[in-house]
């Protein structure tokens, strides 16, 4: 009996890999881009990504400072 399943096939076929985290592309294990195009996406979108998070920390801030002086009116100045 030599029944192998699609998985086992591919397992065969493919060896160990994992997939590209910007294309899902399959790679070898030990790269963690497939090419140096998704590498140059993945960093481009980390770069907004920490941009966007700086910019809702300073929202947050504001926000804090508004509620604050509106506290300090309202409690008898
Ligand atoms: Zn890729």
């Amino acid at each position: 009996m030599s029944q192998s399943t699609w998985k086992d096939q591919i397992k065969k076929k493919w060896g160990p890999h994992s997939h590209c985290p910007i294309c899902g592309k399959a790679m070898p294990m030990d790269k963690q881009f497939c090419s140096q195009n998704c590498r140059d996406n993945y960093y481009a979108s980390q770069k907004k990504q920490k941009k966007k998070s700086r910019i809702q920390m300073l929202v947050m801030v504001g926000m804090m400072a508004v509620l604050m002086v509106f506290l300090l009116f309202s409690s008898g100045f």
